[in-house]
């Protein structure tokens, strides 16, 4: 149990469609990750699973019934805040029981339910503890525990690391992914991280505008996004972006040129589109980690004007004629460079994305 529909779901505030139409099926046991910028609508949809937010149009199953008009209680799940949403006069123990007090459950089920979740996060020895003297992973693990007494089918978290600092937001992240293990709960999680969504989730949904970008686990988002809005979102530093034209279509793929040499990317053009696409501007995409210095199949020369040194890493930033968008390259730690002097890389045709004049991309 745990599986969950959303069947063209709809959300308008007054005149302001947020979600807009998204459709989606969540499988028993699933980490799902809505992942998008701020604004994109993910915090609403998760929301509305919750029962939180009216569903203005479309239907949200949870375990083949619809659950539209069920007050939040009824539904079988437990959401987890990014303000943690403790109380703080009462005890780490209190708050966990919180749910099952409501719920009137005698007190050994609750003090035997309390105690599996404390054991489960590591807070046995905080029980007794007031929520101000926790740190603030150990008052994220509290409110975890509340969702966990409640033995939800479905856990929803809505940006629960967002105040932690980074190193408490790594340790976390694993211990989401360890209780994902232990539980085998389906989970719904919305981050605006893509780090976040990358490392926990079994499937990614990318929100753009309050549509789906695309659905997929995290290294098909990486190798094979489906257009530049994806490309651009998943993988950091982000995917490099530059117009070139499109000057023949085979089998093998599209060949393009690139500054006047002619690259022979592996897509799949469909036949029926193939004479259309010659002549015309598509965009190459191509990820910072692939380029190199030295020769290659496609060669830049560019003069970085800012050089990161983040020890394993070297980050290198070219302005490039006519585009806005810094170009980005990513070498080993110990390659030293210096800025403001030409230095030659190059990438391979097989790193290369290509997407056409909407942004979509072709094929690999
Ligand atoms: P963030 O990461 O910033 O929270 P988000 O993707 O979670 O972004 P939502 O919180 O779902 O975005 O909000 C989507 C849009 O809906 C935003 O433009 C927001 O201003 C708007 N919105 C959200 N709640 C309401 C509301 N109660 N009334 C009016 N507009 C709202």
């Amino acid at each position: 149990m745990g599986q969950l529909s959303l069947k063209n779901v709809v959300k308008t505030f007054g005149d302001f469609e947020v979600v807009k139409g998204v459709s989606l099926d969540v499988h028993e046991g699933e980490f799902m990750v809505f992942v998008g910028p701020s604004g994109c609508g993910k915090s609403t949809l998760l929301r509305m699973i919750a029962g939180l937010e009216h569903t203005t149009d479309g239907d949200i199953v949870i375990d083949g019934k619809r659950v539209n008009d069920l007050a939040p209680v009824k539904r079988g799940i437990a959401m987890v805040f990014q303000s943690y949403a403790l109380y703080p006069h009462m005890s780490v123990y209190e708050n966990i029981a919180f749910p099952l007090r409501v719920e009137r459950a005698p007190e050994d089920e609750i003090r035997k339910k309390v105690e599996a979740a404390a054991a489960i996060l590591h807070l046995e020895s905080r029980l007794k503890q007031k929520p101000g003297n926790l740190s603030g992973g150990q008052r994220q693990r509290v409110a975890i525990g509340r969702a966990i007494v409640r033995e939800p089918e479905i856990f929803l978290f809505d940006e629960p690391l967002s105040n932690l600092d980074a190193a408490l937001r790594a340790d976390m992240r694993l211990e989401l992914t360890r209780l994902h293990k232990q539980l085998g709960a389906t989970m719904v999680y919305v981050t605006h991280d893509q780090v976040e969504a990358m490392t926990m989730a079994d499937r990614i949904v990318v929100l753009n505008g309050g549509y789906i970008a695309q659905v997929g686990a995290p290294l098909e988002l990486y190798h094979k996004p489906q257009n530049t809005f994806v490309a651009g979102f998943i993988g950091n530093p982000r995917m490099n972006f530059m117009p070139v034209k499109c000057v023949a279509v085979s089998d093998t793929g599209a060949e393009i040129d690139f500054n006047g040499q002619k690259l022979t990317i592996a897509v799949d053009v469909p036949a029926d589109q193939r004479t259309a696409l010659i002549g015309t501007k598509v965009t190459l995409g191509i990820r910072p980690e692939h380029i190199a210095i030295g020769p290659g199949d496609a060669v830049m020369t560019i003069r970085p004007t800012v050089i990161e040194h983040l020890g394993q890493q070297t980050l290198g930033y070219a302005a490039l004629p006519d585009r806005e968008e810094n170009f980005c390259f990513v070498l080993t730690g110990t390659q030293i460079i210096k800025d403001d002097q030409d230095i030659q890389v190059s990438f391979s045709a097989a790193d290369c994305h290509l997407f056409d004049v909407d942004g979509n991309a072709f094929e690999r």
